[in-house]
């Protein structure tokens, strides 16, 4: 996105304008550039946001006094001045300016069923479609307990969601068998109806909006399928198959595509999104790719090294401690870490602290060998 222009010069106020010369200013312009008034005119529509986007901050005292201070850095997350003003995480993008536009015109743009799918962000008026576009159906979320091997190994599982299966007894019509939905007479099946507004901004206006009627399909069904009273699906528990890719980690998703919400007016289905919550592990400890673990050893082997097994997932594996090896001492078992999620062939490594286990309990004959071992160091155990 181009370098963005100072709020003040967007709206043309001075810095010192008053609450009631921002609102005068922003109406102006929002009338001009408003795309009900600029249809197709992506310009228009750019300074319609922009507009909006100024009005937004410098009609609210707060924001207001966060943008003078910091300027456009006031929110931007990932700015100190972002992080400082509170509004870092503001979000413009998820706006829609026709609801700022609709409280100051009081509705003047009558709202009568005038139906925008806004594609999210600032993209909202281009990716536009009126209500009996098709559309795919909403994503599902469920989540799924996996354990700490089978998210490092990948696994199959099985999930019951609640799904709407399309309803056979009318192929998901909504219309009772035998009959099929007709032709809506109120828009003669677009879906949409034109009307003649006169507007006190504009004048005469056309405008389009979602056929009441039809609700946008184009169609009405004069005799409900029973089955389904008319919805076109029933609702039931279905279980998918979830095939949980190797390296996968707490947090992150699985989508099942087409297994979500059907369609709306012959759209594709939405998806299934599995996330996968990863249960602690009782030894091991995961960072991405990488396992770590602590690993008790005996003062002796640790002097005078060894063979030990140290438990990995792979099962045990055999390490050779190096005579004189002092504690908190960190092995690198390569490879035998997490696989890549997006390449199971690469692993990363275990990274083991070797720690020196001091016995709390010694028998007889175990203390009078250590106490030998002191005095063969020249040390008496009895004096400090
Ligand atoms: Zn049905
Ligand atoms: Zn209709």
């Amino acid at each position: 996105m181009a370098e963005k222009r100072d709020y003040y010069e967007v709206l043309g106020v001075d810095k010192n304008a008053d609450d009631a010369t921002i609102k005068k200013a922003y109406r102006q312009l929002a009338k001009k550039y408003h795309p009900d008034a600029n249809p197709g005119n992506k310009e228009a529509e750019e300074k319609f946001k922009e507009a909006g986007e100024a009005y937004a901050v410098l009609s609210d005292p707060k924001k207001r006094a966060a943008y003078d201070q910091y300027g456009h850095a006031a929110f931007d997350p990932n700015s100190a001045a972002g992080q400082a003003s509170g509004f870092g995480g503001f979000d413009f993008g998820g706006m829609d300016f026709t609801d700022i536009f609709s409280d100051l015109f009081g509705g003047a743009f009558g709202g009568g069923g005038r139906t925008y799918y806004s594609s999210g962000g600032f993209g909202g008026f281009g990716g536009s479609s009126y209500a009996n576009a098709p559309q795919k159906g909403q994503s599902i979320r469920a989540s799924l307990r996996i354990t700490f091997e089978e998210a490092v190994f990948g696994c199959e599982k099985e999930i019951e969601v609640n799904y709407k299966d399309t309803c056979s007894a009318c192929k998901g019509s909504g219309a009772k068998a035998g009959t099929s939905p007709v032709t809506c007479e109120r828009c003669k099946g677009r879906g949409k109806i034109t009307t003649i507004q006169n507007n006190p901004f504009f004048g005469q206006m056309q405008s389009v909006s979602t056929c009441p009627e039809c609700h946008g399909k184009g169609t009405v069904i004069k005799e409900k399928c029973p089955e389904c009273r008319g919805t076109g699906y029933i609702a039931m528990k279905k279980r998918f198959k979830v095939n949980i890719p190797a390296g996968i980690d707490n947090g992150q998703a699985v989508r099942l595509s087409g297994a979500g919400e059907p369609g709306i007016n012959g759209g594709p289905r939405g998806d299934l999104l599995v996330e996968v919550a990863v249960s602690p592990h009782p030894i091991f400890k995961r960072q991405g790719s990488s396992i770590f673990s602590t690993v008790p050893v005996s003062y002796a082997k640790m002097v005078l090294g060894g063979p030990l097994r140290i438990k990995t997932v792979d099962g045990m594996v055999e390490y050779q401690v190096k005579p004189g090896t002092p504690t908190d001492t960190k092995v690198r078992l390569k490879g035998k870490g997490v696989p890549m999620l997006n390449n199971r062939n690469a692993r990363g490594d275990h990274y083991v602290t070797l720690v020196v286990e001091v016995p709390t309990t010694l028998n007889k004959e175990q203390k009078k060998a250590l106490s030998a071992f002191a005095k063969a160091c020249g040390e008496d155990p009895e004096k400090a």
